[in-house]
């Protein structure tokens, strides 16, 4: 068990309201609070677990700070596995440093930030993925968001990453009584069985790679960009798009060669989408503040949504148009398809050989719903529904997979090659240490540091 000073902390945020948490944990914070706290029974007597009325009095010279609610919690059963004393107070921002004040006098020392998880961490009541969880609860605004804090605080993360990691561990082992001792009587492990197993623990960390862009794209949305030639029918798409309740900004001199955005609902997706001016090389100033404004809109967007006048056809431009776009996440419309026939249609769409594209008609509102459709099987694959799985937000946790599932890549090659066993345990070592950084098993000072710093005060 991690053993250190008792600490204390503000731990509700600064400015706001006029009530406010006091946290005081370690082994002194009943001492502490005993010297401090006046109610009806002494302090001493208290049971754990219970919240008790009284007074914060100074000891020293007898001036009552302020009339509050005590909670007195024994350890373990407490969030940081230390006896912990919670102080609830009336009185505004400046009691609350008072009364915080007092109890460092008395014997505590002012917590970093952090510093309550990290405890809970080290005394493990938590792994790290939920400590950075309680970081992300803290921070979330939306309550899509907040509910996979939530489920990443309850470990569901966790017991995934886990699992995996023992699994590699358990090879390791397996590998190392295979390479160590030829004598034993244990089954010998070869390249081939390890092969599959740990292509298959492979696979369960790339389904949770998947989820982090999922986790991403529900709690930022997506950002798309529609370009096009003038007139092809960018503002009627947005307009069809936003359910045309939107006023129509068109034809209004000067601001239909900017850009227009517009949030919008796409099957549960947020979508923040941006009507741009033709990309063309332009002389005209105007013109040209907007086409600057839409390689940035293009640079910046996760969707490209390019649509083509199935009148006037393909030309070097919209192809010059696609080959900027380079691997963007792109969905092409073959618009006013009411106006042409069937040889035109047929025309573009063999142009248009292995890319995604979609026949509308703004004029009749066609291809709207395939168009939706098409967007959330980009982003999502199928439904949104956070409850069921687990989302993986946080970059650190992202950035750590995709390592480990490279070190697996890189021993599955060992394996083919026909590699011994033992070069085939480095890389397998090196994807169980990537996965044992995030949930904690496995990790340095330096990002354990980085983490808990990140933390306000309190927490
Ligand atoms: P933008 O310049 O790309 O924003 O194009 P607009 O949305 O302003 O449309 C230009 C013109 O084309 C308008 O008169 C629209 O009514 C018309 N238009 C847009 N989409 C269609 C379509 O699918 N079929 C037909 N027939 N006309 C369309
Ligand atoms: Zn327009």
């Amino acid at each position: 068990m991690y053993k250190e000073d008792t600490i204390a902390a503000i731990s509700t945020p600064h400015g706001t309201g006029g009530v406010g948490i006091i946290r005081i944990s370690g082994d002194k914070a009943f001492e502490i609070a005993q010297k401090i706290f006046q109610g009806k029974k002494d302090f001493k007597l208290i049971r754990s677990h219970t919240i008790n009325y009284g007074k914060i009095i100074n000891p020293e010279n007898g001036n009552i700070l302020d009339e509050v609610l005590v909670s007195k919690m024994e350890k373990p059963k407490t969030f940081t596995r230390e006896d912990v004393v919670e102080i609830n107070c009336h009185g505004g921002l400046i009691v609350l440093k008072n009364i915080l004040e007092l109890c460092i006098n008395q014997g505590a020392r002012l917590a970093e930030p952090g510093e309550f998880t990290k405890r809970a961490f080290l005394n493990g009541r938590i792994d790290l993925s939920q400590a950075e969880a309680v970081i992300d609860l803290i921070n979330s605004k939306t309550n899509e968001s907040s509910k996979a804090a939530i489920s990443q605080l309850e470990g569901k993360l966790s017991r995934k990453l886990k699992a995996a990691r023992s699994k590699l561990i358990e090879f390791l082992a397996h590998i190392e009584v295979t390479v160590d001792y030829p004598e034993h009587d244990i089954e010998e492990i070869t390249g081939q069985m390890i092969y599959k197993e740990i292509g298959e623990v492979k696979e369960k960390l790339y389904d949770i790679i998947k989820g982090f862009e999922k986790g991403r794209i529900i709690r930022e949305g997506i950002d798309a960009v529609i370009i096009g030639r003038p007139n092809v029918g960018k503002s009627s798409l947005l307009n069809e798009l936003s359910g045309k309740s939107r006023a129509i900004v068109t034809d209004i001199p000067g601001t239909t060669r900017d850009i227009i955005e517009e949030y919008i609902n796409i099957n549960g997706i947020p979508m923040r989408i941006i009507d741009t001016a033709g990309i063309r090389e332009t002389e005209d100033v105007v013109e040209k503040i907007g086409v600057e404004k839409t390689h940035r809109a293009i640079d910046e967007a996760d969707l490209i949504i390019m649509m083509i006048d199935a009148k006037r056809g393909m030309d070097e431009e919209d192809n010059k148009i696609l080959t900027m776009l380079g691997d963007k996440k792109l969905i092409i419309l073959i618009n006013k398809t009411d106006i042409v026939d069937e040889n035109q249609i047929n025309r573009i769409e063999s142009l248009l050989k292995g890319k995604k594209y979609i026949k509308t008609s703004m004029k009749e509102g066609t291809g709207i719903s395939e168009l939706e459709n098409a967007i959330t099987e980009l982003f999502v694959q199928g439904e949104v529904n956070i409850n069921e799985e687990v989302l993986l937000t946080n970059i650190r946790h992202k950035n750590l997979i995709d390592r480990a599932v490279s070190s697996i890549e890189r021993a599955m090659d060992a394996i083919e090659n026909s590699m011994t066993l033992d070069l085939v345990s480095i890389d397998v070592t090196d994807a169980a240490d990537y996965l044992g950084q995030i949930t904690g098993e496995s990790v340095s000072e330096d990002v354990m540091h980085e983490i808990f710093s990140r933390f306000c005060l309190g927490k």
